[in-house]
């Protein structure tokens, strides 16, 4: 029995992502308001999270990419030998702060990721 796929192709799947609209057709909003996401596309009806333990990624993902930013932002000021309270007043907020920032696209960008590696199966669609 032959499964049929629909791959969305990897350019719209980052569009959408930067815009925070459903992976699968564009339209529907992920967020209806701050952190709070939608269960499903408003538009297609795509249920977002495709399994249990699905955000976990997009979580390490965030947590690094954060980390690793604060880190690019902090390192630099130590070898430069500023003020290690300066480097801290600096990178401490930066360390709480970005992975507050990045929360919205780091699961916008982790579903596209994740549609660029299982493309939705036409039995998993509705
Ligand atoms: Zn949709």
């Amino acid at each position: 029995m032959k499964q049929y796929q629909y791959q969305v192709p990897a350019h719209r799947l980052f569009w959408h992502a930067l815009r925070l609209r459903c992976p699968y057709c564009g339209r529907g909003k992920l967020f209806s308001h701050g952190f709070t996401m939608n269960d499903h596309c408003s538009n297609c009806g795509w249920i977002f999270e495709r399994e249990e333990g699905y955000w976990t990624g997009a979580v390490a993902v965030n947590l690094v990419v954060a980390e690793f930013l604060a880190a690019a932002g902090a390192i630099p000021l130590a070898i430069m030998q500023v003020s290690p309270v300066l480097v801290m007043s600096i990178g401490v907020p930066l360390v709480i702060a970005l992975p507050f920032l990045f929360y919205r696209h780091s699961k916008s960008f982790w579903m596209a990721f994740d549609f660029m590696i299982h493309p939705v199966s036409l039995t998993e669609k509705n």
